[in-house]
């Protein structure tokens, strides 16, 4: 029988890829084992959901090595008689799928909205045409790696798993680590958001931040950004920007203050549950895709919803 094989470094998303190998094991019936590096925490975690964990403890594996990092993952996938890997497409997740499928000599999709199991090959959905149409693809090779985006699945529960430490040879690394900073404060995941408040051109000025800011903390929620807001005035990272050159986001609640929509912004956070826009336009194009519309000026709809919030 093939294996499915999972990993990621991040504990939510790892629960994520136990879904949806779960969900591609209902019909080909492949066995899913859950891979960890240097991570007992996320080992028992998710062990404690029902996986079957494969450990790796090596203090010489440096995370940031993706070479070494996918020479020890090959060895892995080679040791469990896998044939699918799934990865979560993040940034070191996309980064690690190239090198891996390389390693292995598999196929490899990343930025997978979607997929599922069907005539014996694995289906993938993803962006096609800067987002304008839905490709679906699949990999013919035998081995695939698939990388896919947070939040397509839920977070799996279960119960009764087990853990099993892993051998392998780990090449000594390039890379030195000579210390471990905390993330910038200004660091954000906002493709794992629940709660979105994003800002285009129609802001007045940076100083108006504060405001929209303040409502993304009364709703629990990050702050995210058109584009231009951050690469031309600068006036957020490049981290929070949503959409094509950004990050794709399925928030279940998004508000878009400002933003006139157009398909490189709006390909970014189409599968957001519930989209609210506040636009001046009556005739925005944001509004075609908008679940609640408000023709209104983004500057006196936010202090008001604060304070409906207070
Ligand atoms: C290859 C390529 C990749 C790109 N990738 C991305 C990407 O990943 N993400 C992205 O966002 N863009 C991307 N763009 C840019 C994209 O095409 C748009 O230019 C950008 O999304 C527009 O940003 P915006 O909606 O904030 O600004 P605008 O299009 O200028 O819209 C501003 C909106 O604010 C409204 N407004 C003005 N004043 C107010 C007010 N007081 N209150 C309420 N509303 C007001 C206006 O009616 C207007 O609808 C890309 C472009 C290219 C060519």
């Amino acid at each position: 029988m093939a294996g499915i094989m999972i990993y990621s470094a991040k504990d939510n998303l790892a629960l994520e890829l136990l879904s949806a190998a779960r969900a591609l094991a209902a019909t080909s019936g492949d066995e899913i084992k859950a891979l960890t590096v240097n991570n007992d925490s996320q080992a028992q975690m998710l062990s404690a959901a029902g996986a079957d964990v494969y450990t790796i403890n090596s203090s010489g594996l440096v995370p940031a090595d993706i070479g070494a990092m996918a020479d020890s993952l090959a060895q892995a996938v080679q040791q469990m008689a896998a044939n699918v890997v799934l990865l979560s497409s993040d940034r070191s997740g996309k980064e690690l799928a190239g090198s891996l499928a390389q390693a292995i000599g598999a196929g490899c999709i990343t930025d997978v909205l979607d997929l599922q199991g069907k005539d014996g090959r694995i289906e993938c959905r993803r962006n096609a045409l800067g987002g304008a149409a839905i490709a679906t693809q699949y990999i013919e090779s035998d081995r695939q790696v698939i990388a896919i985006a947070p939040k397509t699945f839920s977070a799996a529960s279960g119960q009764g798993g087990s853990v099993t430490e892993l051998q392998v040879s780990v090449k000594p690394s390039s890379i030195k680590v000579l210390e471990v900073k905390e993330k910038d404060k200004d660091s954000v995941n906002i493709d794992e958001a629940d709660i979105i408040v994003a800002v285009g051109q129609g802001l007045n000025s940076k100083e108006d931040l504060a405001m929209v800011e303040e409502l993304a903390n009364k709703l629990g929620g990050q702050v995210a950004c058109s584009k231009p807001v951050a690469t031309d005035k600068k006036w957020l990272s490049e981290e929070r920007v949503i959409g094509l050159s950004g990050k794709q986001c399925k928030p279940d609640l998004a508000i878009l203050l400002g933003i006139s929509g157009q398909v490189q912004f709006t390909v970014g956070i189409r599968d957001a549950k519930t989209i609210v826009a506040v636009n001046s336009d009556e005739n925005a194009v944001i509004n075609q895709m908008a679940d609640y519309v408000l023709t209104a000026d983004l500057h006196e709809v936010v202090p008001e919803l604060i304070s409906l919030l207070a």
